[in-house]
């Protein structure tokens, strides 16, 4: 059974209601799902479905999986921790911005990110991180967040987009499996195009400012930075 995934179409829903189509261990499998699996580096999420606390949802066998505290079958109503899940949407949104200005200046590619509630973090293909880097990472992207440009996700095909990429990017749609021929894409208007099935916020503004907390050597070639988000900028 596919579950229709309802956060791929609206990131901000927060309540919805489904049918348990499936069970096994601690876990349900539902006929459509509000709640994000963890995955590029996107955390879970987590809430209450028919009356039963969700700790973990994982894709895991071709289903999406959720683990409740006690067992739930027939109709059931969902909730979802917003806070947390809102939290996870600017950071990735964030992670988004932050990933298309290195590579614009600096040519970096992002090798690997971690999005968490309070801080994040992004791996990049750079030797080093100087100072200078720093802070116009911080101004290039907090100039962006004041543009409130919107964001948004949309179905496309492989074929379609590939054409119309900057080269720079292609990489990131000749990473998705060559079996997949519908891509979604999360755009920054006016910024970047990049293959995603995550939720994200609809305008820079959401993001926030970000404060670069620490640059940290990873080996040759790598270094991680990590950040946090100052409040949203609506
Ligand atoms: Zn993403």
């Amino acid at each position: 059974m596919v579950t229709e995934l309802l956060y791929m179409g609206n990131s901000y829903l927060k309540e919805f209601s489904a049918n348990v189509v499936g069970s096994g261990k601690g876990y349900v499998v539902l006929d459509r799902t509000a709640f994000y699996p963890e995955g590029g580096g996107q955390p879970s999420d987590t809430g209450m479905l028919g009356g039963s606390r969700v700790s973990e949802v994982r894709k895991d066998g071709g289903e999406i999986r959720h683990y409740t505290d006690t067992p739930i079958s027939g109709k059931v109503h969902g909730i979802i921790d917003w806070e947390r899940r809102y939290a996870h949407m600017r950071m990735h949104s964030a992670q988004h911005l932050l990933s298309a200005i290195a590579l614009d200046r600096y040519g970096a590619e992002t090798a690997g990110n971690q999005i968490h509630a309070d801080r994040s973090r992004i791996d990049f293909t750079l030797d080093k991180i100087t100072g200078e880097m720093r802070t116009l990472l911080e101004d290039e992207f907090n100039r962006i967040v004041d543009e409130r440009r919107p964001i948004k996700a949309y179905m496309t095909t492989r074929s379609e987009m590939l054409p119309t990429i900057d080269p720079r990017r292609r990489k990131l749609f000749e990473r998705v499996p060559p079996s997949v021929t519908n891509v979604r894409v999360v755009e920054i208007e006016g910024i970047d195009r990049c293959p995603c099935a995550g939720t994200h916020v609809a305008s820079t503004g959401e993001i926030g400012y970000i404060a670069i907390e620490s640059v940290k050597s990873k080996g040759k070639g790598k270094t991680r930075l990590t950040f946090r988000l100052e409040k949203g900028n609506i």
